[in-house]
């Protein structure tokens, strides 16, 4: 038995269901993410882990997967907690678009061996943009996939090379063009603000193009820059690139006010969608609800525990590989009652709708104004958040400090 498996088991066991412990602790997920940690080359700003694959490596990971997949079915029907269909799936990475359609429905046929899947199950694929993505498109929607987030980033060719990215604006078109033909309605594309050299104008005018796609879904991100990037080193070498911080937030509060009048509403800070069309996935991590990680640096979040799979993928497959299930996975937080609290509304303020004094009653058994008068009372004074008939929300200028409002909730 695994030391995180029987973390897991342990504190299921020892749970005790009362009105102020962690909700969430007693309950199976209904959302599993999978972490496809392979991408053809890193792009200049990524700090997240990724390494090269072949097909036959690709076909070792598949196998390993599907070792994980069994090991977390087997937890869950010793821990006594009763499976609940799962309402989504996500292939995250990395590039899960790499992988063949072949490769994924081996692990979509394995989690169906163990899962029931909801009828209505939003099964989303991260791609990017290229012949070989387009290729493959029609393969992926027969397996059931039926979102896809494509990584566009920007239409500037000559921006998305600085950024190291493979594709070009013309691999993006085609590729829409493909998921179109393939059928795919459900489709997210993702933007980046704030890239180096980039103005005011020179942003509208992608964004334009960008809403010529019609896509209904946009994720819309700045640019960060890491520590130990090759983007850090460029930025070292010519600061004056970075645009000032005022311009970005002009970019992103112009780009909020777009994309509503063009029928996307933004329901998160950093993203919108056409009504019906919101990630069901990412809500479950915005609503702080439970969640299965597999994969190499994948995150779960199972009985109250929030868990690390390691970022290593030589690690992760020896402990895999070897039935040592305990050192793939790292524990990092047992989340209590009040932790759970603090989480729902910390990640529920991310949500633009705001937080529902219904939902946290609902959840917790108390009024969150008394919970946290102090909290909201400080915020309400700064105008970081408003009141509106359900609970609070950001406002305006709430958005630009965000971190402030989620720092009074760690
Ligand atoms: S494709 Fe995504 S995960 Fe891969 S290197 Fe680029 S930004 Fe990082």
């Amino acid at each position: 038995m695994s030391q995180a498996g029987s973390g897991r088991q342990e504190k299921r066991k020892g749970q005790e269901q009362t009105e102020s412990c962690n909700p969430f602790a007693c309950v199976a997920p209904e959302a599993m993410y999978i972490h496809v940690p392979f991408c053809e080359s890193k792009c200049h700003y990524c700090n997240f882990y990724s390494i090269k694959a072949n097909k036959a490596e690709r076909a070792a990971y598949v196998d390993l997967l599907l070792l994980e997949l069994r090991e977390r079915a087997r937890e869950l029907t010793a821990s006594g907690v009763a499976k609940r269909p799962l309402r989504s799936i996500y292939f995250g990475g990395g590039t899960p678009g790499i992988m063949s359609p072949g490769e994924i429905e081996k692990i979509l046929l394995e989690i169906s061996r163990h899962w029931s899947f909801a009828s209505d199950i939003e099964i989303t694929l991260e791609a990017n943009p290229g012949s070989d993505f387009a290729e493959k498109t029609a393969g992926f929607k027969q397996l059931g996939i039926n979102r896809l987030s494509l990584g566009l980033q920007t239409t500037d060719n000559k921006k998305l090379a600085a950024l190291g990215r493979r594709h070009t604006r013309e691999d993006f078109d085609h590729s829409l063009e493909a998921a179109y033909r393939a059928n795919f309605t459900n489709i997210s594309l993702d933007l980046m603000l704030g890239l180096l050299g980039e103005s005011f104008d020179s942003f509208q005018e992608n964004l334009e193009l960008v809403l010529t796609y019609k896509t209904p879904h946009i994720s819309f991100y700045s640019l960060q820059i890491e520590e130990g990037t090759a983007l850090a080193r460029q930025v070292r070498a010519r600061p004056d690139l970075v645009p000032e911080e005022a311009e970005e937030r002009k970019m992103y509060h112009y780009l909020l006010e777009r994309v509503e009048a063009e029928g996307l509403l933004p329901y998160e800070i950093s993203n919108a969608a056409k009504p019906g069309f919101e990630s069901r996935h990412n809500c479950v991590y915005w609503r702080a609800e439970p969640y299965y990680g597999l994969g190499p640096a994948a995150s779960s979040y199972v009985f109250g525990l929030r868990s690390s799979n390691l970022a290593d993928y030589s690690a992760w497959a020896e402990a895999i590989s070897t039935g040592n299930f305990s050192k793939a996975c790292v524990i990092e937080e047992d989340v209590d009652g009040t932790g759970a609290r603090k989480e729902f509304m910390m990640l529920g303020f991310r949500l633009l709708a705001g937080i529902s004094k219904e939902a946290y009653r609902s959840l917790f058994k108390e009024e969150m104004d008394e919970r946290f008068s102090a909290e909201l009372g400080l915020l309400l004074k700064k105008k970081y958040i408003e009141v509106r008939a359900e609970g609070y929300r950001l406002t305006a200028l709430g958005l630009d400090y965000a971190n402030r409002v989620f720092g009074e909730f760690i």
